[in-house]
């Protein structure tokens, strides 16, 4: 297979690696052929876990055949390199709509099983893993095999969530929720700081299907974590009367056409937008319909919004604390962030529910707070992210792989328990460890605890 020598990165364009490219163009053609190798979907994870620095990285957006669709059931298999955007394409116009939806429509479904994303009702529906009714896998000895929760189940909760080091995934069956439109019916509350905007997320009146919040994390003092909580749920029939109610939307969607210079975006600047954001978002009190591409996908309207942090790019911060620590850590988390003018304007905080059965997922109860982090300073930023992550460790909670490219091997091992767990089904399927990546040899992910 022809190969192409190049330096590629994730979404957040740090880190830059050098790595051999390999594109099979169909599903019969892929092989785990190489000593060193990892499978890449759409590049939508933040950080360093689609690189294999030096070693071989094999795109997948050619293994994007849809293979059935039940409308009946509402059942969809698929090859792996399928983005979300093509499954929603297929299937909202018949009733039927994703079960777990990560901020793009333009992650693979191989990258939402790998990082076992979730969505805006983690805390109702749990992760992505827990709606794959089946999968196959291209191992390292070369076979195929079938997994499922029920069949070769230690390998299938070693894979959701195992970032691409048991095996390629090759295609998954996934189950489908019905929905009566393709409209979300959305309600917002503003909150005046960090404590109140618990309060909404935790308030069993409120709470929706859906449920997020925005925060501002450039207020200080009796203003922290002041944000906007918003609400909501597929519309029905009746809340949507207009007509076609199950027309598939899709926006164009408009590049960013270069890179911003690197001053553009700075504590000035983002508090200005903030300001704006929380007084316009916060009025939006009574209950109002919108496409799910605006409520689930709003950065996807502007093609390459990265370019937007300049050409150093960026890193994102995400981590969970559980329940009854997560408010103290939050405080803690906003006060270390707004005291080192690292400004971001893209910072959420969401409600998560029970943990997964994926060793090594990210979701536990509690809730988890992202947020976008320029790279202006890299020693100012890493003495930060440092920083965060020893809050993280101090309140029991974890960094989030998928948007990572900092953590040290040693916080990773503290933050996931179930590593030596998931460990043994590594050494079991691939002992040569050849599922490997820039991430995993940042982490020691694959070695002895
Ligand atoms: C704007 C934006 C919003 C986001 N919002 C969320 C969110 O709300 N919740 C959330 O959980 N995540 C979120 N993410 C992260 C994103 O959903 C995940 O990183 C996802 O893994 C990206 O899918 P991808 O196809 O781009 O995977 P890539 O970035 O290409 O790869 C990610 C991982 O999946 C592995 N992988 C990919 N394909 C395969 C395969 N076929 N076989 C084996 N391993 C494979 C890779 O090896 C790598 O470890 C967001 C990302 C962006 C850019």
């Amino acid at each position: 297979m022809p190969t192409l020598t190049k330096s590629i990165s994730g979404w957040g364009r740090y880190p830059a690696h050098t790595c051999e490219l390999s594109r099979p163009e169909r599903y019969a053609d892929l092989k785990a052929d190489q000593p060193s190798i990892i499978a890449r979907g759409q590049g939508r994870s933040y950080g360093d876990a689609s690189l294999n620095e030096h070693g071989h990285v094999l795109l997948t957006e050619r293994i994007n055949r849809m293979l059935e669709l039940d409308i009946k059931q509402g059942i969809i298999k698929a090859e792996a390199g399928v983005t979300l955007a093509e499954i929603l394409s297929v299937c909202v116009k018949h009733g039927w709509f994703l079960p777990v939806t990560p901020g793009t429509r333009f992650a693979s479904l191989g990258g939402c099983v790998a990082a076992d994303v979730h969505g805006k009702n983690h805390h109702h529906d749990g992760s992505f893993g827990k709606h794959v009714l089946g999968m196959e896998m291209l191992l390292a000895d070369g076979r195929r095999i079938q997994c499922s929760a029920s069949e070769n189940s230690e390998l299938f909760w070693a894979t959701v969530g195992g970032m691409g080091l048991t095996g390629i995934i090759g295609t998954v069956t996934l189950k489908l929720i019905p929905i009566a439109t393709s409209q979300i019916q959305v309600q917002h509350r503003a909150a005046g700081n960090l404590q109140a905007l618990f309060e909404l997320l935790n308030d069993p009146d409120l709470d929706d299907h859906y449920s997020v919040a925005w925060i501002d994390c450039m207020a200080k003092g009796h203003k922290l974590g002041r944000g906007v909580a918003m609400f909501g749920h597929h519309a029905s029939v009746d809340e949507y009367r207009a007509a076609l109610p199950l027309t598939h939307h899709v926006k164009s969607v408009r590049n960013l056409p270069f890179d911003f210079p690197g001053w553009l975006l700075n504590p000035l600047s983002i508090n200005l937008f903030n300001q704006a954001y929380f007084w316009n978002e916060g009025r939006k009190t009574d209950a109002f319909l919108t496409s799910y591409e605006s409520y689930f996908y709003p950065l996807d309207a502007i093609g390459q919004w990265n370019r937007m942090y300049g050409k150093r790019g960026f890193l994102q911060y995400q981590c969970v604390l559980p329940e009854t620590q997560a408010l103290s850590g939050m405080t803690r988390l906003l006060q270390a962030i707004s005291a080192s003018r690292n400004a971001s304007f893209l910072a959420v905080l969401k409600r998560l529910g029970e943990s997964s059965l994926g060793m090594l997922s990210f979701p536990m109860p509690g809730f988890t707070l992202a947020l976008d982090l320029p790279l202006h300073d890299q020693q100012a930023l890493f003495t930060l992210l440092d920083r965060l992550d020893q809050i993280t460790l101090e309140h029991g909670g974890r960094v989030y792989l998928a948007k990572d490219a900092h953590l040290s091997a040693e916080n990773f091992r503290l933050m996931y328990p179930r590593y030596a767990d998931w460990l043994k089904i590594k050494q079991q399927f691939d002992p040569a460890n050849v599922f490997n990546s820039s991430l995993a040899r940042r982490l020691h992910i694959g070695e002895q605890p």
